[in-house]
């Protein structure tokens, strides 16, 4: 404990601003549920809620805690996931061979294929067991071929968060938290926001560019939850339920005359959409109020597109907060250009260009990389969460050199987070323009060559904004 305490001191160095560690004090009060008791915490919790700033940790310690908090998790997936275990015999890699940072490239990766190659039916409850580590809790499964929204729901009424991401091909990625998994995931990702802005995120008016997340169980909509316990108040772009139905009849793109059907419909509430987002930030606009907007970025660049064509612009409070996240695409084949969209957001909103962050994660994972304002180069939360980049022999890369994304998250405790993904990036040692230590990611993130395209907003994209398009 006077360890942890020292370390926690260390971690605020001079040169962060003044404001950041108030502004954490803020957060560990309001979301106090999220912590656990602090006599209860393991090396992972140490890792989270211990530093200040997760992005300002001196090197040395971060590794420090890194190897512990990773070392912790690899333990309790290696001793209680029978799945995992095997595969760790298999590579002749057990816990008792990580003792430096240098080791942890040995604990055994998963592709990030083992998500979404599931059973359907009865079989399906069975494979989320096979993923899970530790007790999963009784659920009662009606029906002798129930669908994936039944199994989804009958393991979440009983305390999990069973979440998914999809892709174009119709295949899901289903990940099983549990609560202690979900909540620390969802920290991570305010502290992250927090730790990078140094702004005061409670005092703002949310809105939310993502789906209602009671009543869709799609990762992206799920983990915003956090954000209804973090601001004043908040409102939805898209409040109706999303299941996995629906989510499978945008990405496969719905056939004959349901399909025009469903896209004539997509587009006439990506409209009313719109037109509600204008309304809110008018009225804030008038009130001189402080707002945030959260989600993906392809809502609110339609939404400045339309109000550039009215000749409109806002003049919104400077303390005023844009997050994205999710991908970059606006139609097929078409990205929005980020730095058109910084500035857009300045110009057309008045919120400053340094208040505007991108984050990048992904349904597998609880680690957030959030862009640092000077640069907007993704920074890594390091105490925690390891990354990799892979060259096509799935050995690590050299720096600068462009492969697939890998990481080791110790956050994930219901599953092992230890996972290959399919998204090309390129890592740096160091930031190339501000003082932050630790490594991070060039900002433009995309998918490997023939993998299938992914990505929160995509999905979001697709369930609203079939063949859209503005001006
Ligand atoms: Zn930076």
């Amino acid at each position: 404990m006077e360890e942890a305490m020292g370390a926690q001191e260390q971690t605020l160095r001079p040169d962060a601003p003044a404001d950041v560690g108030l502004r954490v004090a803020k957060l560990n009060e309001r979301l106090a549920r999220y912590i656990p008791p602090r006599e209860m915490w393991t090396p992972v919790d140490e890792a989270l809620f211990g530093p200040i700033d997760l992005y300002r940790v001196p090197l040395e310690d971060a590794q420090t805690m890194q190897l512990k908090a990773i070392t912790y998790a690899f333990t309790r997936h290696y001793n209680n996931n029978s799945f995992y275990h095997e595969y760790c015999t298999t590579h002749g890699v057990s816990p008792s061979d990580i003792k430096t940072v240098d080791d942890l490239f040995k604990i055994p990766l998963i592709p990030d294929l083992t998500f979404k190659q599931y059973p359907e039916g009865k079989d399906f409850a069975r494979w989320i067991g096979s993923v899970f580590t530790g007790d999963l809790p009784k659920v009662v499964i009606k029906g002798s071929n129930p669908t994936f929204d039944e199994v989804i729901n009958a393991f979440n009424a009983s305390g999990l968060v069973v979440t998914y991401s999809s892709g174009t091909s119709g295949r899901f990625t289903f990940i099983p938290r549990d609560q202690k998994t979900f909540l620390t995931g969802q920290f991570g990702l305010v502290k992250s926001a927090i730790n990078m802005w140094g702004g005061d995120l409670f005092e703002t008016d949310g809105f939310l560019l993502f789906p209602n997340p009671s009543k869709t169980d799609l990762f992206v909509g799920k983990v915003a939850s956090v954000y209804f316990d973090v601001v004043k108040d908040v409102q939805m772009a898209i409040d109706r339920e999303l299941t996995t139905k629906d989510i499978q009849m945008t990405m496969s793109g719905g056939q004959g005359l349901k399909g025009r059907l469903f896209s004539y419909v997509q587009n006439r509430m990506q409209e009313k959409t719109i037109g509600k987002i204008i309304q809110w930030l008018e009225r804030h606009d008038k009130a001189g109020g402080t707002v945030s907007l959260v989600g993906a970025p392809y809502l609110l660049y339609f939404v400045m597109q339309k109000l550039q064509a009215d000749g409109k612009s806002f003049d919104l409070s400077e303390d005023s907060f844009v997050l994205t996240g999710g991908g970059w695409k606006v139609r097929e084949n078409v990205r929005i250009p980020v730095k058109d969209f910084r500035k857009q957001v300045h110009d057309i909103l008045g919120i400053p260009e340094a208040s505007c962050f991108d984050a990048y994660g992904m349904v597998e994972g609880n680690g957030w990389m959030v862009q640092c304002p000077e640069g907007h180069y993704l920074h890594l939360p390091y105490t925690y969460y390891k990354p990799f980049v892979l060259n096509e022999d799935l050995m690590p890369a050299a720096y600068g050199e462009s492969g697939r994304f890998a990481f080791l998250d110790a956050l994930a405790e219901s599953y092992p987070g230890f996972i290959i993904t399919g998204d090309q990036v390129r890592m740096y040692e160091h930031c190339p323009v501000c003082d932050r230590p630790g490594p991070v990611l060039e900002p433009e993130i995309h998918r490997t060559t023939g993998e299938e395209a992914r990505g929160c907003a995509e999905e979001v994209r697709r369930a609203l904004a079939r063949d859209f398009s503005v001006g």
